[in-house]
Protein backbone atom coordinates (compact mmCIF):
# COMPACT_ATOMS: atom_id res chain seq x y z
CA UNK A 1 0.00 0.00 0.00
CA UNK A 2 1.37 3.41 -0.87
CA UNK A 3 2.10 5.99 2.03
CA UNK A 4 -0.47 8.51 2.54
CA UNK A 5 0.82 12.28 2.87
CA UNK A 6 -1.04 13.89 5.37
CA UNK A 7 -3.20 16.51 4.22
CA UNK A 8 -2.03 20.28 4.95
CA UNK A 9 -4.05 22.63 7.34
CA UNK A 10 -5.47 25.98 6.00
CA UNK A 11 -7.78 28.48 8.10
CA UNK A 12 -11.77 28.17 6.97
CA UNK A 13 -13.06 31.11 5.48
CA UNK A 14 -15.14 33.60 7.72
CA UNK A 15 -18.14 32.74 5.64
CA UNK A 16 -17.89 28.72 6.63
CA UNK A 17 -17.00 29.03 10.09
CA UNK A 18 -20.17 31.35 10.98
CA UNK A 19 -22.29 29.04 8.93
CA UNK A 20 -21.22 26.06 10.93
CA UNK A 21 -21.06 27.94 14.05
CA UNK A 22 -24.63 29.12 13.58
CA UNK A 23 -25.88 25.36 13.09
CA UNK A 24 -24.51 24.18 16.71
CA UNK A 25 -26.84 27.05 17.93
CA UNK A 26 -29.87 27.14 15.58
CA UNK A 27 -31.23 23.60 15.99
CA UNK A 28 -34.67 24.70 14.77
CA UNK A 29 -37.55 26.64 15.10
CA UNK A 30 -37.97 26.07 18.79
CA UNK A 31 -33.76 27.41 19.61
CA UNK A 32 -34.43 30.52 17.95
CA UNK A 33 -37.67 31.41 19.53
CA UNK A 34 -35.64 30.61 23.14
CA UNK A 35 -33.02 32.68 22.39
CA UNK A 36 -35.23 35.35 20.53
CA UNK A 37 -37.76 35.02 24.20
CA UNK A 38 -34.79 35.34 26.42
CA UNK A 39 -33.38 38.42 24.81
CA UNK A 40 -37.01 40.51 25.37
CA UNK A 41 -36.90 38.87 28.59
CA UNK A 42 -33.58 40.48 29.15
CA UNK A 43 -34.56 43.71 27.63
CA UNK A 44 -37.42 43.88 30.82
CA UNK A 45 -40.45 43.59 28.54
CA UNK A 46 -43.85 43.00 29.82
CA UNK A 47 -45.62 41.89 26.74
CA UNK A 48 -44.45 39.35 24.02
CA UNK A 49 -45.85 37.99 21.28
CA UNK A 50 -44.76 35.57 19.11
CA UNK A 51 -46.17 34.77 15.31
CA UNK A 52 -45.16 31.82 13.53
CA UNK A 53 -45.97 30.74 9.94
CA UNK A 54 -45.39 26.85 9.28
CA UNK A 55 -43.83 25.89 12.30
CA UNK A 56 -41.23 29.07 12.41
CA UNK A 57 -39.58 27.98 9.13
CA UNK A 58 -41.42 30.38 6.87
CA UNK A 59 -41.45 32.88 9.40
CA UNK A 60 -40.75 33.66 12.86
CA UNK A 61 -42.03 37.01 14.46
CA UNK A 62 -41.37 38.28 18.09
CA UNK A 63 -42.61 41.50 19.04
CA UNK A 64 -41.53 43.35 22.50
CA UNK A 65 -41.94 45.97 24.56
CA UNK A 66 -38.90 46.22 26.38
CA UNK A 67 -35.76 48.55 26.51
CA UNK A 68 -35.39 48.24 22.62
CA UNK A 69 -31.90 48.78 20.74
CA UNK A 70 -29.77 51.76 20.64
CA UNK A 71 -29.63 53.14 17.06
CA UNK A 72 -25.74 53.54 17.25
CA UNK A 73 -25.39 49.76 18.46
CA UNK A 74 -27.28 48.18 15.09
CA UNK A 75 -24.17 47.99 12.98
CA UNK A 76 -22.59 45.45 15.59
CA UNK A 77 -26.45 43.83 16.71
CA UNK A 78 -25.49 40.81 14.35
CA UNK A 79 -21.56 40.54 14.63
CA UNK A 80 -20.63 37.36 16.93
CA UNK A 81 -19.60 37.79 20.02
CA UNK A 82 -21.12 41.43 20.40
CA UNK A 83 -23.14 42.18 23.64
CA UNK A 84 -23.93 44.61 26.02
CA UNK A 85 -24.63 41.60 28.92
CA UNK A 86 -20.89 41.06 29.97
CA UNK A 87 -18.04 43.07 29.92
CA UNK A 88 -15.11 40.27 30.95
CA UNK A 89 -15.25 36.20 32.05
CA UNK A 90 -15.82 37.35 35.46
CA UNK A 91 -19.12 38.70 34.74
CA UNK A 92 -20.03 35.14 34.09
CA UNK A 93 -20.20 34.72 37.88
CA UNK A 94 -22.99 36.90 38.66
CA UNK A 95 -24.39 36.61 35.69
CA UNK A 96 -28.37 38.15 35.69
CA UNK A 97 -28.98 37.71 32.08
CA UNK A 98 -29.59 35.02 29.73
CA UNK A 99 -27.83 35.88 27.07
CA UNK A 100 -23.98 36.56 27.34
CA UNK A 101 -21.97 34.63 24.65
CA UNK A 102 -23.52 37.41 21.41
CA UNK A 103 -24.19 34.97 19.38
CA UNK A 104 -27.63 34.23 18.63
CA UNK A 105 -28.85 36.96 16.51
CA UNK A 106 -25.36 36.70 15.04
CA UNK A 107 -26.17 32.77 14.32
CA UNK A 108 -29.72 33.31 12.98
CA UNK A 109 -28.89 36.40 10.73
CA UNK A 110 -26.37 33.59 9.32
CA UNK A 111 -28.99 31.03 8.32
CA UNK A 112 -32.19 32.84 7.64
CA UNK A 113 -32.79 36.26 6.38
CA UNK A 114 -33.02 38.75 9.40
CA UNK A 115 -35.29 41.78 9.79
CA UNK A 116 -34.82 44.08 13.07
CA UNK A 117 -37.50 46.89 14.19
CA UNK A 118 -36.45 48.78 17.35
CA UNK A 119 -37.10 52.11 19.30
CA UNK A 120 -35.41 52.94 22.54
CA UNK A 121 -38.23 54.34 25.73
CA UNK A 122 -36.17 57.33 25.82
CA UNK A 123 -36.14 57.85 22.45
CA UNK A 124 -39.18 60.15 22.46
CA UNK A 125 -39.78 62.54 19.78
CA UNK A 126 -38.20 60.03 16.69
CA UNK A 127 -39.32 56.54 14.68
CA UNK A 128 -38.36 53.90 15.22
CA UNK A 129 -35.46 52.35 13.02
CA UNK A 130 -35.54 49.29 10.52
CA UNK A 131 -32.56 46.97 9.93
CA UNK A 132 -32.30 43.73 7.17
CA UNK A 133 -29.18 41.54 8.54
CA UNK A 134 -27.73 38.81 6.21
CA UNK A 135 -24.33 36.79 7.32
CA UNK A 136 -23.94 39.16 10.28
CA UNK A 137 -24.17 42.59 8.70
CA UNK A 138 -26.17 45.23 7.63
CA UNK A 139 -27.74 44.51 4.45
CA UNK A 140 -30.14 46.15 1.72
CA UNK A 141 -31.31 44.03 -1.63
CA UNK A 142 -30.73 47.44 -3.11
CA UNK A 143 -27.03 47.85 -4.77
CA UNK A 144 -26.80 51.25 -5.06
CA UNK A 145 -27.82 51.93 -1.18
CA UNK A 146 -25.83 51.80 1.59
CA UNK A 147 -27.05 49.16 4.54
CA UNK A 148 -28.41 51.42 6.94
CA UNK A 149 -31.35 51.52 9.70
CA UNK A 150 -34.00 53.05 7.81
CA UNK A 151 -36.73 55.11 9.94
CA UNK A 152 -40.40 54.01 10.44
CA UNK A 153 -43.29 53.82 12.65
CA UNK A 154 -43.46 51.55 15.23
CA UNK A 155 -43.68 51.41 19.54
CA UNK A 156 -41.19 50.98 22.31
CA UNK A 157 -39.76 47.87 22.23
CA UNK A 158 -37.94 45.47 19.41
CA UNK A 159 -39.57 43.41 16.76
CA UNK A 160 -37.44 40.71 15.19
CA UNK A 161 -38.52 39.27 12.11
CA UNK A 162 -37.02 35.73 11.03
CA UNK A 163 -37.60 34.34 7.34
CA UNK A 164 -36.78 31.71 5.71
CA UNK A 165 -34.83 29.73 8.44
CA UNK A 166 -32.11 27.56 7.07
CA UNK A 167 -32.47 28.51 3.48
CA UNK A 168 -28.78 27.49 3.09
CA UNK A 169 -28.95 24.42 5.09
CA UNK A 170 -30.99 22.16 2.62
CA UNK A 171 -30.26 19.01 4.97
CA UNK A 172 -31.32 20.79 8.33
CA UNK A 173 -34.53 21.84 6.74
CA UNK A 174 -35.46 18.62 5.12
CA UNK A 175 -34.16 16.83 8.43
CA UNK A 176 -36.95 18.99 10.49
CA UNK A 177 -40.19 17.35 11.41
CA UNK A 178 -43.73 18.69 9.71
CA UNK A 179 -44.76 22.28 10.58
CA UNK A 180 -47.27 21.27 13.08
CA UNK A 181 -44.50 19.37 15.24
CA UNK A 182 -42.19 22.61 15.18
CA UNK A 183 -45.12 24.54 15.99
CA UNK A 184 -46.17 22.44 19.48
CA UNK A 185 -42.06 22.25 20.20
CA UNK A 186 -42.92 26.49 19.59
CA UNK A 187 -45.42 26.82 22.36
CA UNK A 188 -44.07 24.47 24.35
CA UNK A 189 -41.26 27.02 24.82
CA UNK A 190 -43.63 29.73 25.43
CA UNK A 191 -45.56 27.81 27.29
CA UNK A 192 -43.20 26.87 29.95
CA UNK A 193 -41.87 30.50 29.58
CA UNK A 194 -45.41 31.99 30.41
CA UNK A 195 -45.47 29.99 33.66
CA UNK A 196 -42.04 30.44 34.98
CA UNK A 197 -42.25 34.20 34.20
CA UNK A 198 -46.42 34.95 35.21
CA UNK A 199 -45.99 38.83 35.23
CA UNK A 200 -45.30 39.30 31.50
CA UNK A 201 -47.99 38.61 29.17
CA UNK A 202 -47.35 36.01 26.26
CA UNK A 203 -49.09 35.27 23.65
CA UNK A 204 -48.10 32.55 20.56
CA UNK A 205 -50.16 32.46 17.64
CA UNK A 206 -49.68 30.84 13.89
CA UNK A 207 -50.80 32.31 10.49
CA UNK A 208 -51.28 30.23 7.47
CA UNK A 209 -53.63 27.35 6.78
CA UNK A 210 -51.43 24.74 6.78
CA UNK A 211 -50.86 24.75 10.75
CA UNK A 212 -52.59 23.16 13.23
CA UNK A 213 -52.18 23.50 17.49
CA UNK A 214 -54.15 25.27 19.97
CA UNK A 215 -52.34 28.99 20.48
CA UNK A 216 -51.22 30.92 23.87
CA UNK A 217 -52.51 34.41 25.48
CA UNK A 218 -51.82 34.89 28.84
CA UNK A 219 -52.32 38.19 30.51
CA UNK A 220 -50.02 40.65 32.61
CA UNK A 221 -51.75 39.57 36.24
CA UNK A 222 -52.41 36.05 36.03
CA UNK A 223 -50.98 33.74 39.03
CA UNK A 224 -48.55 30.91 37.99
CA UNK A 225 -51.32 28.58 38.56
CA UNK A 226 -53.65 30.91 36.45
CA UNK A 227 -51.12 30.72 33.63
CA UNK A 228 -50.44 26.35 34.16
CA UNK A 229 -54.13 25.92 34.13
CA UNK A 230 -54.61 27.71 31.05
CA UNK A 231 -51.25 25.90 29.32
CA UNK A 232 -51.78 22.22 30.59
CA UNK A 233 -55.60 22.66 31.55
CA UNK A 234 -57.79 22.23 34.58
CA UNK A 235 -57.37 18.41 35.54
CA UNK A 236 -53.54 19.33 36.09
CA UNK A 237 -53.99 22.63 38.06
CA UNK A 238 -56.64 20.58 40.16
CA UNK A 239 -53.53 18.30 41.56
CA UNK A 240 -51.33 20.69 41.99
CA UNK A 241 -50.01 21.62 45.70
CA UNK A 242 -47.16 24.26 46.18
CA UNK A 243 -43.67 23.69 47.71
CA UNK A 244 -40.90 26.01 48.94
CA UNK A 245 -37.42 25.44 50.64
CA UNK A 246 -35.31 27.70 51.34
CA UNK A 247 -32.20 27.06 52.68
CA UNK A 248 -30.15 29.93 51.16
CA UNK A 249 -28.38 30.50 55.10
CA UNK A 250 -26.92 27.09 54.67
CA UNK A 251 -23.30 25.80 52.79
CA UNK A 252 -25.72 24.45 49.89
CA UNK A 253 -26.92 28.24 49.67
CA UNK A 254 -30.10 27.12 47.66
CA UNK A 255 -33.40 27.88 47.26
CA UNK A 256 -36.48 26.01 45.24
CA UNK A 257 -40.04 26.18 44.83
CA UNK A 258 -42.78 25.19 42.48
CA UNK A 259 -45.65 22.70 42.24
CA UNK A 260 -45.94 18.68 42.19
CA UNK A 261 -49.02 16.94 41.28
CA UNK A 262 -50.62 13.62 44.00
CA UNK A 263 -51.88 10.11 42.48
CA UNK A 264 -55.11 12.07 41.73
CA UNK A 265 -53.29 13.37 38.39
CA UNK A 266 -52.99 10.78 35.65
CA UNK A 267 -50.79 10.84 32.76
CA UNK A 268 -48.90 8.74 30.37
CA UNK A 269 -45.63 10.74 30.52
CA UNK A 270 -43.96 13.26 33.26
CA UNK A 271 -43.78 16.50 32.58
CA UNK A 272 -41.16 18.43 33.89
CA UNK A 273 -40.86 21.82 34.06
CA UNK A 274 -37.56 22.75 35.42
CA UNK A 275 -35.71 26.30 35.75
CA UNK A 276 -32.27 26.53 37.16
CA UNK A 277 -31.88 30.10 37.70
CA UNK A 278 -34.64 30.84 35.48
CA UNK A 279 -33.04 29.06 32.38
CA UNK A 280 -35.29 26.48 31.24
CA UNK A 281 -33.06 23.63 31.11
CA UNK A 282 -32.82 19.64 31.03
CA UNK A 283 -31.07 18.18 33.87
CA UNK A 284 -31.27 13.76 33.64
CA UNK A 285 -30.48 13.42 37.41
CA UNK A 286 -33.33 15.61 38.41
CA UNK A 287 -35.72 13.98 36.59
CA UNK A 288 -34.75 10.74 37.38
CA UNK A 289 -34.81 11.14 41.23
CA UNK A 290 -38.45 12.63 40.85
CA UNK A 291 -39.48 9.57 38.16
CA UNK A 292 -38.29 7.42 41.05
CA UNK A 293 -39.87 9.51 43.98
CA UNK A 294 -43.27 9.03 42.26
CA UNK A 295 -42.62 5.12 41.03
CA UNK A 296 -41.71 4.09 44.29
CA UNK A 297 -44.82 6.34 46.52
CA UNK A 298 -47.52 5.37 44.66
CA UNK A 299 -48.32 1.65 44.23
CA UNK A 300 -50.42 2.27 40.49
CA UNK A 301 -47.42 4.57 39.57
CA UNK A 302 -49.32 7.82 38.57
CA UNK A 303 -46.27 10.01 36.33
CA UNK A 304 -45.34 12.96 37.66
CA UNK A 305 -45.96 16.74 36.62
CA UNK A 306 -43.42 18.97 38.10
CA UNK A 307 -43.00 22.39 38.15
CA UNK A 308 -39.69 23.18 39.87
CA UNK A 309 -37.84 26.46 39.99
CA UNK A 310 -34.10 26.15 41.54
CA UNK A 311 -31.95 29.01 42.76
CA UNK A 312 -28.45 28.64 43.26
CA UNK A 313 -25.75 31.23 44.13
CA UNK A 314 -24.40 31.97 40.32
CA UNK A 315 -20.58 31.53 41.68
CA UNK A 316 -22.05 27.80 42.15
CA UNK A 317 -23.51 27.62 38.29
CA UNK A 318 -21.40 26.92 35.06
CA UNK A 319 -23.91 28.27 32.29
CA UNK A 320 -21.60 27.72 29.59
CA UNK A 321 -21.61 24.51 29.35
CA UNK A 322 -23.90 23.68 26.15
CA UNK A 323 -23.87 25.72 23.34
CA UNK A 324 -28.04 26.05 23.20
CA UNK A 325 -27.45 26.66 27.09
CA UNK A 326 -30.18 23.46 27.57
CA UNK A 327 -28.07 22.00 30.27
CA UNK A 328 -26.10 23.93 33.28
CA UNK A 329 -23.77 22.29 35.93
CA UNK A 330 -23.51 23.12 39.38
CA UNK A 331 -21.70 22.43 42.61
CA UNK A 332 -23.14 20.13 45.08
CA UNK A 333 -25.19 18.35 42.89
CA UNK A 334 -26.56 15.38 44.43
CA UNK A 335 -26.70 17.18 48.01
CA UNK A 336 -29.26 19.02 45.81
CA UNK A 337 -31.02 16.94 44.38
CA UNK A 338 -31.57 15.28 47.91
CA UNK A 339 -33.07 18.56 49.55
CA UNK A 340 -35.58 18.47 46.46
CA UNK A 341 -36.74 14.93 46.71
CA UNK A 342 -36.89 14.92 50.43
CA UNK A 343 -38.63 18.24 49.68
CA UNK A 344 -41.19 16.43 47.28
CA UNK A 345 -41.67 13.18 49.20
CA UNK A 346 -43.25 14.97 52.36
CA UNK A 347 -45.48 16.94 50.30
CA UNK A 348 -46.32 13.95 48.85
CA UNK A 349 -47.09 12.71 52.35
CA UNK A 350 -49.20 15.11 53.11
CA UNK A 351 -51.31 14.83 49.79
CA UNK A 352 -51.56 11.31 50.11
CA UNK A 353 -52.77 11.60 53.96
CA UNK A 354 -55.63 14.42 53.10
CA UNK A 355 -56.49 12.59 50.42
CA UNK A 356 -56.73 8.88 52.52
CA UNK A 357 -58.72 11.45 54.93
CA UNK A 358 -61.34 12.49 53.01
CA UNK A 359 -62.56 9.42 51.25
CA UNK A 360 -62.69 7.73 54.73
CA UNK A 361 -65.35 10.83 56.04
P1 LIG B 1 -26.65 38.06 23.98
O1 LIG B 1 -28.08 37.92 24.38
O2 LIG B 1 -25.81 36.89 24.41
O3 LIG B 1 -26.06 39.38 24.39
P2 LIG B 1 -27.70 38.16 21.29
O4 LIG B 1 -27.09 37.89 19.95
O5 LIG B 1 -28.87 37.35 21.66
O6 LIG B 1 -26.55 38.01 22.37
O7 LIG B 1 -28.08 39.71 21.34
C1 LIG B 1 -27.07 40.68 21.14
C2 LIG B 1 -27.42 41.99 21.81
O8 LIG B 1 -28.54 42.58 21.14
C3 LIG B 1 -27.87 41.86 23.25
O9 LIG B 1 -26.75 41.90 24.13
C4 LIG B 1 -28.78 43.07 23.43
O10 LIG B 1 -28.04 44.22 23.75
C5 LIG B 1 -29.37 43.27 22.05
N1 LIG B 1 -30.73 42.71 21.92
C6 LIG B 1 -31.07 41.55 21.32
N2 LIG B 1 -32.41 41.35 21.37
C7 LIG B 1 -32.94 42.41 22.02
C8 LIG B 1 -34.28 42.80 22.39
N3 LIG B 1 -35.34 42.04 22.10
N4 LIG B 1 -34.43 43.98 23.04
C9 LIG B 1 -33.36 44.75 23.33
N5 LIG B 1 -32.08 44.44 23.03
C10 LIG B 1 -31.85 43.28 22.37
MG1 LIG C 1 -29.38 36.50 23.58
Amino acid sequence: STKRKPQRISKLEESVINRIAAGEIIHRPANALKELLENSLDANSTNIQVVAKEGGMKLLQIIDNGDGIHKEDLELLCERFTTSKIKNYEDLETIQTYGFRGEALASISHVSHLTVVTKTRENVCCNSCRVKYLNGKMYTPDADKNAEPKSCAGNDGTQIIVEDLFYNIPYRKQALKKANEEYTRILDVVGKYAIHNAGVAFSCRKIGAKTTGSDIQTSLNASKLDVIQQIYGRSVHTCLEYFENDMRESPLAVQFEGYASGDKFTSKKTTLLLFINNRLVDNTAIRTAIEQLYFSTFPKSPKPFVYLSLNIRPQYVDVNVHPTKKEVYFLNQDLIINEIIKTLQSLLVKINTSQTFSLQQ
